[in-house]
């Protein structure tokens, strides 16, 4: 009877408590779209749920020890050895502890999903940063060269022929004019030829000179860069138009 009527009273006192701590807590003032600094916010969330997390395992041990203590006496009232006021007493203190404990588990809840938005919001910040990265990258590995404007079939064949001469085997032609990939990347890649050499490379550098002394129009791609091109190769011609 005594026991179910203190969890009542319990639980009524933890909701109440409850609501100060969230008023006085920083957890509030936290919000997903927040524009604060990233690693302020996460460390921010890892140090609440930290704190939180210790004040949990104190109020634990603290109704723990309440209820034992409520035990004890009326072991003791009922041999007669204290009076009834210090049993009630050591029940109020044991439901005060309840309360304590229900308002630690609920403040601990909630700095532990703050901290997991705060984790995956980082997360994905961290992500764009690193595709920017990869893309800022890329842009500083293309080299481009309008040169006259101009690049015809007759420029090909020449280029062909001079390569073959040179290397002893044929241009690796990894495009010509308007592929699929062109295509689905949006691209009107028509009067274009991609070449599957990466400019660094020997035959890279012999053709972007070739293409360099003849004013050929020509990108080379180093690296990949998204909604462009695949991998590093040279594109000769002008850049393909978005369609
Ligand atoms: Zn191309």
């Amino acid at each position: 009877m005594t026991k179910w009527r203190s969890r009542e009273t319990g639980s009524r006192s933890a909701r109440a408590f409850l609501g100060v701590l969230l008023l006085l807590s920083p957890l509030h003032a936290q919000s997903p779209s927040s524009s604060a600094p990233l690693v302020p916010e996460l460390q921010r969330a890892e140090a609440n749920w930290a704190h939180a997390s210790t004040a949990l395992r104190a109020a634990e041990e603290e109704a723990q020890k309440a209820e034992e203590k409520v035990e004890r006496l009326r072991a003791l009232y009922a041999r007669g050895l204290v009076a009834r006021r210090d049993v009630e007493w050591a029940e109020l203190e044991a439901q005060t502890a309840r309360a304590r404990l229900a308002a630690a588990q609920e403040v601990e809840r909630l700095a532990r999903e703050a901290l997991a938005r705060a984790r995956e919001y980082a997360e994905r910040a961290a992500e764009r940063e690193r595709q920017q990265h990869r893309v800022a990258r890329a842009l500083v590995r293309v080299a481009r060269s309008y040169g006259q404007g101009r690049f015809t079939m007759s420029d090909l064949a020449a280029l062909m022929r001079a390569y073959e001469r040179r290397f002893g085997l044929p241009l690796p032609i990894s495009a010509f004019g308007q592929t699929p990939t062109h295509h689905r990347l949006g691209l009107d890649h028509r009067g274009r030829v991609d070449i599957a050499l990466h400019p660094e490379s020997e035959q890279g550098r012999w053709v972007i000179e070739y293409l360099a002394q003849r004013g050929i129009p020509y990108i080379a791609f180093s690296d990949e860069i998204p909604g462009s091109s695949t991998g590093a190769h040279i594109h000769i011609g002008l850049p393909s138009l978005r369609k």
